[in-house]
């Protein structure tokens, strides 16, 4: 039925906190922070919001949105756009309910790789732990791999948004990609943002872009070559101790490697 695949235009919103429009210091991003952390929650279901309407407005039929920071969970649910469906990440599922019937993956409020210039709170899943991830020789980011992983199901990454450097990341990373900058960073801790209307502007912008474009199929998923070769550097040897009972395989004191058939299997 070529024609009923065609009328679904089916978008999942993966958002992260770092990147958000407003988002100017460590401790909005920081659960521990009952000062400021309220306030980064409430910017970013703004900016969920702001794309939930632009996708719909730009042709999408169905919404997820799922929040990454932290493990996730720190959406309000309360005030997300209701016309939207929203989930939470579980162990080893990244996007829980995302398989080969989306259109697209959008990231909004990513971050640069850890070890980036003058990108805001830079880092690799674990800003603690981790020095350097590779795919196949290729150093990614939390966008590469979570391009990879929807890339997996054979869904595009359709859209990032972020600081100027997340942007030279993603285009780096993925090619063909719409982007939205809302900030600078000015070193790793603080930023220079756009104010929030015009933020908005700029994000509602490019998702609309994002999803009519892929509402005509124009984006490729991102797939590194499989099977593929993962390795992890770590800040300490330590760190890279209990990796071992974890199926990774040591190379020196501070790297691991693990080869895949799939992304799933690439767990740490
Ligand atoms: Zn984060």
């Amino acid at each position: 039925m070529p024609g009923l695949r065609r009328l679904q235009l089916k978008i999942y919103i993966l958002a992260d906190m770092e990147g958000i429009s407003g988002i100017r210091r460590a401790t909005q991003v920081d659960p521990q922070s009952a000062e400021y952390h309220g306030e980064g929650r409430s910017l970013m279901m703004r900016e969920i919001n702001v794309a939930i309407e632009a996708a719909f407005a730009a042709g999408a039929t169905e919404v997820v949105a799922c929040d990454t920071h932290a493990s996730g969970g720190q959406v309000r649910v309360g005030e997300m756009d209701a016309r939207a469906s929203y989930e939470t990440p579980g162990p080893g599922r990244p996007m829980p309910s995302l398989d080969g019937s989306f259109s697209g993956v959008i990231l909004l409020g990513h971050h640069a790789r850890a070890g980036t210039l003058d990108a805001f709170l830079d880092h690799t899943m674990d800003s603690s732990a981790w020095f350097e991830f590779r795919i196949n020789e290729a150093v990614v980011g939390e966008i590469g791999i979570e391009a990879a992983w929807a890339g997996h199901h054979d869904v595009p990454v359709i859209m990032v948004s972020g600081d100027a450097t997340t942007e030279v990341e993603a285009r780096a990373t993925l090619g063909d990609v719409e982007t939205a900058v809302v900030k600078w960073g000015i070193g790793r801790q603080t930023a220079k943002c756009l104010s929030l209307p015009r933020a908005h502007e700029v994000i509602a912008g490019a998702v609309r872009r994002a999803v009519e474009r892929a509402g005509r199929k124009e984006f490729r998923p991102y797939k590194p070559k499989l099977p593929a070769e993962a390795r992890l550097t770590l800040y300490r040897s330590d760190m890279a101790d209990g990796m071992t009972s974890r199926g990774w395989e040591r190379v020196d004191a501070r790297t691991v490697k693990k080869v895949v058939q799939s992304m799933p299997e690439m767990r740490w």
